[in-house]
Formats: C-alpha cells, structure tokens, sequence
C-alpha cells in the first residue's frame, strides 16, 4: 500500500496534469486542491498512480482511450482476458440483436462473431456497432474480460471502428475448414463438409417488411447430425448428400447451426452416404456440460429433482411466457392459459442436466391429464409428480441446449426405465453403442 502514497508535491503535480487535460468550462468547476484530494481517495484504497488518473479523467468526461496506431494489432487467437486497448483487424462473420435483462429491465445489446487468420472469435456491444456481416474491418480500443476460463471480447462505450478492403486480411482467412460434424463448433467460423441431407422443409418468413424463402433441415454424417438453415433456393432435396463449401457456423436457440447463404457452394454428390452410417450419438452428462450444443442424441441418468416451477401453470396468451403473479412481463394482466409441466434435473455421476416436460409427456409420465390435475391440489399433485418420477432412471433423445444460462435439454422423447434399472440402462446405452 505504502508504495502509491505521494508526498503532497508529487500528489499536486499529478493534479496540475489531470487538469491540464480538462476542457475550460471543467477547470474553473474544479480546483486543483479538489483533484489532488479525489486522487488521494484512490490511492489510499491501493489504486496504482496510473489507474486512478485515468479513471479521474474518465469521471471529469475526458477521452482516454489510446490512438489506434499506438498500439500494435493482436491476432484473435492471442487474445488474453482483461486486457485494456485491444486493436484487431478481422472480418465480421455475424452480428445480431440480443435481448437481455438488465436489473429487470429489458435491453438490446449485440453480440456476434469475428474472425482473422488465426481463428474466430465472440463480441458483445453494448450499443449497435457499425458493422454488416462481411465487413472486414480495424477494431480498436476494445477490451477483453473472462467468462467461464474463456476470453470475451468487448466493444465498450470507447470503440472505434474503420471499414478496410480486403487485402487487409491474409488470403487463407477466408479458406473455409474442412470438418466433420462432430468437429462443429460455434467458434469454426466457415467450413467444408460433406453431409446427407436428413430432413429439409420450407418456411416463408418476413424480414423487414420483405418476404422470403429459407429452407431449415438437419444434415448427418458418420460422426453425428446437425441442423442447417439456406437462406437461398440451392435444391435441396431429402436424403441426398451434399458437399457444401464456405457455409458458416453460428449458434442458433442454444446450439450450432450450418447456415448456407449465396456466399455458399453446393453440389450433389454420387457417392451417398447411407443413412445407417450417420449415429444418434450417446453422451454421458459431462460430455452435455463440455459441447456447445448436439442436435439429436441420447443421454440417461436418474432424476435427482423436480424443481419449483413444476405442475400447473398458466401462460401469457400474446408470447406463451410463464406468468408471474403480477402478471406477464411484457403484456401486464391478461388472462393466462393453463399448461401442465415438470421441470427436473437428470443426472448420471458424471454430471446432470435440467430439462422439462411438456404437457404430453408429463401426463403420460404421472399418469393423468392436465384436466385431472387440475382437480387436486397442489400438494396432491407435487407428490404425485414426486412419486412419478423423483429418483427413477430415464432416458431422453433430443437437443442439448448449451446458452447463456449453462446447459439444458429439449427431450423429444422421453421415458422412465422400469426395474433393474442400472442393468436396463447399461443394455439400452450398450445397444445405442452397437447402433453408432
Ligand atoms: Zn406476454
């Protein structure tokens, strides 16, 4: 502590300098006598001479955010958590709105995906950040904070942004990665695949006033099955395989997700993958933890909890949201529609996973239709739900969701194992194995 305590001159000067740097109307507001005294506060709380300037000056409305070609760029794959004034020359795979909550009230930030030569890398901006998808542009005085041991990349309210051609970036930047489904993560930027073509269904949607066509599906390959969207008519037709370069990869609803768009090229392939050979992948829990998100697979475990939330509940009729006491959180007092669900947390010793029960599969799993449960009570019907399902072994296929909130699971179906069920477990898992 003792080394950031000044003598009063020094203290002084450092004042004179703060409020050198103040525009005219500032300096006759405050004294130098009053700077000394704000920056003596920071010191005496350990605040290195350094720091503390700089958020005085940030405090008294000063720019201190450094000239761009005073720092040197960093590659995105040498980023390094909390550091102040990042500078990066990338091209901009993605950029979308995001609702938050912020202290209880709803905001629009954005988050999207840069990438460079050295690999791709997530941003999040406060306020709308002048960029399109596509753009390669010069990012500076950015900072970078850690997030669950991983680095995340800023645009605070200091940013400066400057469009650059595209000779600015080295020319394997734009090579797309060959990879295999299960090599699909958020992070992989544009890539190559070849893939059957599981499912594919046509969807007209509305953006910003403008129809248009997009064609969302799933597509497999000998390691696993992921969903895609087109946002181009490229012919995609059922159960044909496919080679696919230069489609990107972004997280959609909690999971990635192939997006084709006319920067993408695909071609039908003679040799077709068999639809035998593509597996609905098996995972232990942790796995569910470690991924970033799997389309269509299986995971078991034993149901260590119903939580609060289960049971009857009732929906906002305009965007189906639970309702709260007072109401929804956007629409206020309506008249909420009833909805039948458990929420409960599966786990199977290597790690757990919540998920929860639509109306269908929880009537089916207690027993009883919702107009039924209707006539208990709440205490009836949670130990009916605790007597249903509390501490049986399940087993579950559908999405692992991994999101803002951690990981869930979107079961498709899902079913209770009667009996010996460690054994039965052990043989449904082993069979799966022999399947994949
Ligand atoms: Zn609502």
């Amino acid at each position: 502590m003792g080394v950031y305590l000044l003598t009063n001159e020094n203290l002084n000067q450092h004042a004179q300098d703060i409020l050198s740097r103040l525009d005219d109307q500032k300096k006759k507001a405050i004294s130098a006598q009053e700077v000394a005294e704000e920056l003596e506060k920071f010191l005496e709380y350990g605040v290195p001479v350094k720091q503390a300037k700089q958020t005085l000056l940030k405090k008294f409305g000063v720019n201190t955010s450094v000239p761009p070609d005073a720092v040197d760029r960093t590659l995105l794959a040498d980023l390094q958590p909390n550091t102040r004034n990042v500078k990066l020359v990338a091209q901009v795979i993605s950029v979308n709105p995001k609702d938050i909550m912020v202290k209880g009230q709803p905001k629009t930030i954005f988050t999207g995906l840069l990438r460079d030569e050295s690999g791709t890398l997530p941003f999040t901006a406060w306020d709308k950040p002048a960029i399109n998808e596509g753009d390669i542009v010069e990012i500076a005085n950015a900072y970078t904070r850690e997030w669950r041991g991983k680095v995340q990349l800023n645009f605070g309210n200091q940013v400066m942004i400057e469009q650059k051609e595209k000779d600015a970036l080295p020319k394997e930047t734009f090579e797309p990665k060959k990879v295999t489904i299960d090599e699909i993560n958020p992070l992989v930027g544009t890539v190559e695949i070849t893939a059957k073509i599981l499912s594919v269904e046509e969807k007209e949607i509305t953006v910003d006033e403008e129809k248009k066509t997009m064609y969302t599906g799933a597509l497999g390959d000998s390691t696993g099955k992921i969903p895609f969207t087109a946002w181009k008519d490229f012919g995609l037709s059922k159960d044909s395989t496919i080679h696919i370069k230069g489609g990107y990869v972004k997280s959609f609803r909690g999971m990635p997700q192939v997006n084709l768009d006319e920067n993408a090229e695909v071609k039908k392939q003679k040799k077709q993958i068999k639809e035998a050979d593509i597996p609905t992948r098996s995972l232990r829990l942790f796995e569910v933890d470690d991924n970033p998100g799997l389309f269509d697979v299986h995971v078991s475990g034993r149901v260590i909890e119903i939580q609060q939330g289960s049971g009857i509940i009732l929906r906002c009729p305009e965007c189906n949201q639970v309702l709260r006491e007072e109401g929804c959180r956007v629409h206020g007092k309506v008249d909420g529609i009833p909805d039948l669900r458990i929420k409960c947390v599966v786990d199977d010793g290597t790690g757990s996973v919540k998920t929860v029960l639509n109306k269908d599969q929880t009537e089916q799993v207690i027993g009883k239709t919702m107009d039924e449960c209707k006539q208990l009570n709440p205490e009836e019907l949670q130990s009916l739900m605790n007597k249903s399902l509390f501490a049986r072994v399940v087993i579950m296929q559908g999405n692992a969701l991994q999101d803002f909130y951690g990981s869930s699971f979107l079961a498709n179906s899902f079913e209770i194992v009667d009996e010996d069920v460690e054994e039965k477990v052990d043989q449904v898992r082993s069979a799966l194995e022999e399947l994949a």
